[in-house]
């Protein structure tokens, strides 16, 4: 997984770190790393619950994404 921190963005919050089920992060000089990528299994509840808006996972598409695409959809297919 390809997995990026913006750590001018990061607050060492450690959210991320807490909340990942499968131990990605750590916390290192009050930065998220992603130590462990390749465990990650796509679920973006860090992506979700990071205050700073800091982590992005390339090639994964967000669910928040994915709604708002659907309602664009749904008010398109009104229109024409
Ligand atoms: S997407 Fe899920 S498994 Fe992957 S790093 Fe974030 S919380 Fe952990
Ligand atoms: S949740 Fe966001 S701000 Fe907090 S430590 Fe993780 S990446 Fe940094």
């Amino acid at each position: 997984m390809d997995i990026r921190v913006d750590t001018d963005a990061c607050v060492g919050c450690g959210l991320c770190i807490k909340d990942c089920p499968m131990h990605v992060y750590e916390l290192q000089n009050n930065v998220s790393v992603p130590v462990r990528p390749n465990n990650c299994m796509g679920c973006l509840s860090c992506h979700e619950i990071c205050p700073a808006q800091a982590l992005e996972h390339r090639g994964i598409y967000s669910a928040k994404r994915h709604y708002i695409d659907i309602k664009v959809c749904e008010m398109l297919r009104k229109v024409i």
